[in-house]
């Protein structure tokens, strides 16, 4: 490829297989379902499809591998990324990984509809894994199908991107195809099945290597592919940690402790809920990774998860993040702790991830609220009480930020006066008419409270609003919104999904004309499925 040029041409990507080249390869070339040890992966091919047709292509995810528009106008663009033709230098894979389900060990897992296509080097010598999900059975497929559908598709393609625009680590969509084949889902899990629309979503990521890829070795004690799995891992995604040896291990133990830590509140800043926080949909690069029955605080409440599956332990719900992203990590120290063979440092560092994930929370909400620090002695309590009053009062996440980044106390609000809730705040009640008296004046008494620490900083109100919205997002992919750009894909309007890229692009600032976009779930929404609740069923 010529330097400085984007390219038209598929052919001319560069491949460099580095994970198939370095590490133990399964030697049974089939596809049928079994248990698979001493390796870390399988090669396997996609299974051809009939009549793929290209959805959606993320212009800027493409530029990761420098394709521009006349590469996905090509009829081989859609052929290549449903897995119907394979590219020179292609050389395609399902890795074997492990994890625990729910808290309890699962055994085998491992890609059982991804396969990776091959590792591009792009221009820049950044590597990029090609990764199709529901390209076809695996060897690690157990009882299901290897499909996706199209609904489950295109909320990964969507949200992937948005997430990326959002500047939260993730891996990314570069492209949503139709298969042309029906895929049969029972989506209520209550023996009705139906046919659905299948499809294949091309993910890009730096590495698809998960907690739980170093877990199956670990349960299986394969201490030497383990440590050929650690060693390769440091080597290629954390080369600035030095060549591998037991403090190497640990600061890098460590670095995956932060990533984590920095991606969970990161989630935790825009409202959303990962829903399926297994160990087997952790990624070491601290990426978000396995878009599923995902979903983003509407009102804000602290045990809401998105996932039906869920519904009852709440494990996965919104608040318990951090302390399950700990658990998973203690579980990655256990899987490693053979080769490292000191529990103490592994220890220190699940320890600091405890005691900075509550600092960086208090960070993170003094910044939601732009404060220009976190003072412990009047913020645990500003930061407390607006929770609670948020929750009580059913209010939106999302807008409440803004609308309070729009307040402009311009009159010093005098104490005990009870005023009526300010507009761009009643903007955010999903239930306006239910707000009495007492809470317009526990908002009152908190909108004080507030005044009095904001003007302690003595910004002004314009550089407080500006900073306030570079960390709360005015545009999430709602729940609603995802399923609404379905609906009507089913008719074979795919504008949505198109509009909704192209408006998560820049989540944080206002964008003339597409208001819609930024409201509140609408009440035909509160519990339609897809919206409120979704299943793993995808
Ligand atoms: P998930 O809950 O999506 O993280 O999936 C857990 C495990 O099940 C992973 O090993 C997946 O690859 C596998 N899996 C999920 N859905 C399918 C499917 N339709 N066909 C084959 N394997 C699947
Ligand atoms: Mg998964």
């Amino acid at each position: 490829m010529t330097p400085g040029r984007t390219c038209n041409d598929l052919d001319s990507l560069h491949f460099d297989n580095r994970f198939v080249r370095h590490l133990p390869a399964d030697p049974e070339p089939s596809n049928l379902r079994r248990q698979v040890s001493n390796t870390c992966f399988s090669r396997v091919a996609p299974t051809p499809v009939s009549a793929p047709e290209l959805v959606a292509v993320s212009p800027d995810a493409a530029a990761l591998l420098d394709l521009d528009e006349k590469a996905w106008q090509s009829d081989l663009f859609a052929q290549v990324f449903t897995g119907n033709r394979l590219l020179a230098g292609m050389d395609p894979f399902a890795m074997c990984y492990g994890g625990h389900q729910f808290g309890n060990w699962a055994g085998q897992l491992g890609d059982g509809r991804a396969i990776n296509l091959g590792e591009v080097i792009n221009r820049q010598g950044k590597r990029w894994i090609l990764q199709l999900k529901g390209a076809g059975p695996t060897p690690y497929s157990r009882t299901a199908d290897g499909l996706a559908v199209f609904r489950s598709s295109t909320r990964e393609f969507l949200c992937s991107e948005a997430m990326f625009f959002l500047g939260i680590p993730t891996t990314r969509a570069l492209s949503l195809t139709l298969t042309g084949e029906t895929v049969e889902r029972d989506m209520f899990y209550d023996g009705h099945p139906e046919e659905e629309p299948g499809a294949v979503v091309c993910r890009l990521s730096p590495s698809f290597i998960r907690f739980g890829n170093f877990q199956i070795h670990g349960a299986r004690q394969e201490t030497a592919v383990l440590k050929q799995l650690m060693d390769y891992t440091i080597r290629t995604d954390f080369p600035h940690l030095g060549q591998p040896d037991k403090d190497t291990y640990i600061r890098w133990f460590t670095e995956v402790c932060q990533a984590t830590r920095s991606l969970v509140l990161h989630w935790m800043r825009v409202g959303f809920v990962h829903g399926v926080m297994n160990t087997d949909n952790m990624s070491i690069l601290g990426l978000t990774i396995d878009y599923g029955p995902y979903g983003w605080l509407e009102d804000y409440n602290p045990v809401w998860t998105p996932n039906t599956t869920d519904a009852h332990g709440r494990r996965y719900c919104f608040q318990n993040q951090g302390q399950v992203a700990l658990w998973n990590l203690a579980q990655l120290a256990n899987a490693v702790y053979p080769v490292i063979g000191d529990a103490a440092p592994l220890k220190t560092a699940l320890e600091a991830f405890s005691r900075t994930f509550q600092q960086g929370w208090q960070t993170m909400m003094a910044q939601k609220l732009g404060l220009a620090r976190y003072h412990p002695d009047t913020d645990e309590s500003l930061i407390k009480d607006l929770l609670t009053l948020l929750q009580a009062m059913e209010t939106d996440y999302t807008l409440f930020f803004r609308g309070l980044a729009d307040l402009p106390f311009s009159k010093t609000l005098s104490d005990n006066t009870v005023m009526p809730v300010p507009g761009p705040i009643k903007e955010a009640l999903y239930q306006p008419e239910k707000i009495h008296q007492d809470y317009e004046k526990q908002l009152s008494s908190w909108l004080q409270q507030y005044q009095k620490r904001i003007l302690q900083d003595r910004l002004p109100q314009k550089m407080r609003s500006k900073q306030m919205n570079r960390q709360n997002p005015l545009y999430v992919l709602r729940n609603y919104l995802a399923q609404m750009a379905i609906d009507k894909a089913q008719h074979n309007d795919f504008s949505m999904i198109h509009e909704l890229l192209e408006v998560m692009k820049t989540p944080y600032d206002f964008q003339p004309g597409k208001e819609k976009f930024a409201e509140k779930r609408p009440e035909w929404a509160r519990n339609r499925p897809g919206c409120s609740m979704l299943s793993c069923s995808s």
